[in-house]
């Protein structure tokens, strides 16, 4: 049997990987399940998965959990240190999948304990790449990637040296907006935002995937993750949603990932890795889809992407200042204090006013890493406040 946590296993790709256990109820051993307030899920799973422990994020939410596994055996722990606790039981594979930078601390935990990391966590790696990288050296352990663009270029890359890699092409849908005319994107609701065309993924990365704020975090990831040039990094937009990443070689060759946007086909490759298992994925008709179209992105449209060329050639603790400002950004605009477009020009003054700091350290530690975030996202919330932003 093999052991397994799942960080973030009331979320949407939380959700998938519990489907994908559920398949196969004789193969897993499952330690923890954790989530963030969504006790009744939460609760629910457990009894379903018969977990060894549950958590839940908010320490206020501890005693509806208690009673919610009251008789079953389990046990009910609450608050981030539980979080931590909960890294630490041994497991041999380990989904990080709860969303933003509060993803970091227990998944580089889990990795001093040697496991697999089924990455989809992909904030980790925009904050802290090369520590998680380290990390996962020091300690022999593996990170497996999750996103499936990611999963994608993991994939056609089996087989081949990463030397002979001239380019990796990320695709992105366009998100919601793709075809909607500039001068109403600053009007863009909150709703409509997280009305994705091909995925169904949880709110927060929809609304990224619209303001494309979620391909900008992807080509950083790409970077810490392959550790290619960002040059060697590109994304086009692909409405259909079929090829996931490609990856052309110096002779010229292209190989493409193409299947049913699927969060499953990611999440079971990386539990099933190296082999290859049945998964419940629509299997493609190319007949039936007849033809996949791609454009280039409008830098206009989606300013995400110019901020993700600059954190990546100015490296140091700007990816955790990226991130932090976007997330406060996000969480801005979900409350309806900004507009769409407003958090791009958040994101962008943020990291203008950062740049140089003297208070971010330079070397990849923990602590400079958190401290950044700290202070990216309350230096968000000063320019908001003064509403001395790009508007
Ligand atoms: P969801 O919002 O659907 O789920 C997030 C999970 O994290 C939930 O279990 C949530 O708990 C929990 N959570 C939220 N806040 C905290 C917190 N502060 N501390 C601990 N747990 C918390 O997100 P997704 O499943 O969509 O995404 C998860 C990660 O995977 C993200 O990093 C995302 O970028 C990445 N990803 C997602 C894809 C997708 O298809 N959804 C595709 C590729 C990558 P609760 O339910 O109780 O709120």
């Amino acid at each position: 049997m093999r052991r397994v946590t799942i960080f973030g296993s009331t979320g949407s790709i939380g959700r998938n990987t519990i489907d994908l256990i559920e398949r196969a109820p004789d193969e897993f051993q499952v330690v923890a399940l954790t989530g963030g307030r969504n006790v009744a899920l939460l609760a629910d799973q457990a009894r379903r998965l018969g977990a060894g422990i549950a958590v839940v994020a908010d320490a206020d939410c501890y005693g509806a959990l208690k009673t919610a596994l009251a008789g079953s055996g389990i046990e009910a722990a609450a608050g981030p240190d539980a979080l931590i606790d909960a890294a630490e039981r041994p497991a041999d594979w380990v989904m990080s999948a709860i969303v933003g930078a509060a993803g970091l601390l227990p998944g580089l935990r889990a990795l001093r304990h040697g496991t697999t990391l089924a990455l989809a966590n992909k904030e980790s790696l925009v904050c802290a790449g090369q520590l998680l990288m380290d990390e996962a050296r020091r300690h022999g352990a593996r990170i497996l990637p999750v996103d499936s663009e990611h999963s994608a270029v993991f994939q056609a890359l089996v087989g081949e040296d990463i030397d002979a890699v001239e380019r990796i092409v990320i695709t992105a849908s366009g998100g919601a907006f793709r075809d909607w005319p500039l001068a109403d994107l600053p009007r863009a609701t909150p709703a409509e935002a997280a009305c994705h065309p091909n995925w169904s993924m949880g709110q927060r990365i929809t609304i990224d995937s619209a303001s494309m704020f979620n391909k900008a975090l992807e080509l950083i990831e790409t970077r810490e993750f392959f550790g290619v040039e960002p040059e060697q990094i590109e994304t086009v937009i692909h409405p259909e949603s079929l090829i996931h990443a490609l990856v052309g070689f110096r002779d010229g060759a292209m190989m493409a990932h193409v299947g049913a946007p699927d969060m499953r086909h990611a999440i079971g490759y990386a539990l099933h890795w190296p082999d290859r298992r049945d998964l419940p994925v629509a299997r493609l008709d190319l007949a039936a889809v007849g033809a996949m179209t791609f454009r280039a992105p409008c830098e206009t449209r989606y300013p995400a992407l110019r901020l993700a060329r600059s954190v990546m050639a100015a490296r140091g603790q700007s990816g955790a200042v990226f991130n932090a400002a976007k997330e406060r950004a996000l969480d801005h605009f979900i409350a309806g204090r900004i507009g769409f477009c407003d958090m791009a020009g958040l994101v962008e003054d943020v990291l203008e006013r950062m740049a140089g700091d003297a208070g971010l350290g330079t070397e990849a530690s923990l602590d400079n890493v958190l401290a950044a975030d700290q202070m990216a996202r309350t230096e968000a919330d000063r320019v908001l406040k003064a509403g001395a932003f790009r508007h």
